[in-house]
């Protein structure tokens, strides 16, 4: 069977036959959540994580750390990567910052698989209770309360230390006592994130699962205007779905932070998806946000989109609609993910796989066992990965 090597080649996705593959080298998913196995609820572990995320065909995962416990020792970040660790996929860390941790940051940032400091903004409430974008443990003290970009505080600490060690800064970028709202990213990007990576140029940054076409027109004009060193990544579920197809019974699959958008935003970021590699400005990395649940959880309301394991497919029945090529796939799945963080060619020597074969798909019956459904259907993919 032909087969089309994404790096040496450059095919447009639309041109691929029927039946002919496409090799990616080296496919990282940059946020990917999981929980330690002892304090797995619903069974789901990061064993289970890991096996998903390989059923994906991810070759390398970063996890974000907001597990039970989160991870803000430095003295846990070895114990993590015990878990599963002869499985075939290459993980990461990124650490939990909060405002009183940065000896542990300094310590975590030195080991060779913490690839970023992970910034949660938490706020506290009229009660002084805290209150985190996404989830709050109590008793934890696990947020980052303090924002100001200005010297001194808490992110320029934290920033200091992500220079020292050549790793970005990455912020889940929403101004926390706002709710979940295009208000709320627009305002922690206008008031944090922008004024902290103007101060600091050399900053490399990522806004974490990016959603508004606003957030990213100002991110690209401040790279080109301003020299900041702004990544974003992109979830395929934020560049397929919108809020306004979700049917009601479907509200709670598809219930997730940040929220779903408007077509507007869909479509403005799928436009900016197939214009990676054609400006230095456009930092864009693959970040699925796949987070664990079972189908009972989500049904009963847990956050988060775990129907991932055809993200993929999604993305390159994207392309191929959208005439982008295999080498822009190569760029958002690889380079700009080394680019980012650019330690990752040192740590790994080996180059590892993905085949993807053109074809239609429907995923298998028992798929729908243990992941949530897709509410809008697979017919339209015409993708499958090759196992
Ligand atoms: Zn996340």
């Amino acid at each position: 069977m032909a087969s089309i090597n994404a790096r040496e080649e450059d095919v447009k996705i639309a041109d691929v036959k029927e039946g002919e593959e496409v090799v990616f080298k080296n496919v990282t998913c940059t946020h990917n959540h999981t929980r330690w196995n002892e304090y797995a609820e619903w069974g789901i572990t990061t064993v289970w994580s890991y096996h998903e995320a390989i059923a994906w065909w991810i070759t390398s995962s970063f996890w974000m750390p907001n597990t039970k416990p989160p991870i803000t020792s430095s003295r846990l970040v070895d114990d993590f990567f015990e878990q599963g660790k002869d499985l075939p996929i290459r993980t990461y860390m990124h650490f939990w910052a909060r405002d009183d941790n940065m000896q542990e940051c300094d310590q975590a940032l030195a080991h060779p698989r913490v690839v970023s400091l992970k910034v949660y903004p938490a706020w506290k409430d009229d009660s002084g209770e805290a209150k985190n974008v996404t989830t709050s443990f109590a008793g934890h003290k696990a947020e980052v309360f303090d924002h100001s970009p200005e010297p001194g505080h808490t992110l320029d600490q934290l920033a200091q230390l992500c220079i020292k060690y050549n790793k970005p800064m990455i912020i889940h970028c929403e101004t926390p006592n706002m709710g979940y709202t295009p208000v709320a990213e627009n305002h922690y990007l206008d008031h944090t994130v922008l004024p902290l990576c103007r101060r600091l140029p050399e900053l490399k940054f990522v806004v974490a699962h990016t959603t508004l076409l606003s957030t990213a027109q100002k991110v690209l004009a401040s790279n080109r205007d301003h020299g900041t060193n702004i990544y974003m990544e992109l979830t395929p579920h934020h560049l397929w779905f919108t809020v306004d197809q979700i049917k009601e019974e479907d509200q709670n699959l598809l219930e997730c932070y940040p929220r779903l958008r408007a077509e507007e935003d869909r479509a403005g970021l799928l436009d900016l998806f197939t214009q990676i590699g054609t400006d230095s400005a456009i930092k864009l990395m693959h970040g699925t946000d796949h987070a664990p649940h079972t189908k009972e959880a989500k049904i009963k309301g847990s956050r988060g989109v775990p129907n991932f394991r055809d993200t993929l497919p999604m993305i390159l029945t994207l392309a191929s609609k959208t005439q982008m090529t295999t080498s822009q796939l190569q760029l958002f799945f690889r380079w700009m993910t080394e680019e980012c963080y650019s330690f990752l060619s040192e740590v790994e020597k080996d180059d590892m796989y993905t085949t993807m074969q053109k074809t239609s798909y429907i995923p298998p019956a028992e798929y729908y066992e243990w992941v949530v459904r897709n509410p809008m259907g697979w017919v339209e993919l015409d993708w499958k990965v090759v196992v």
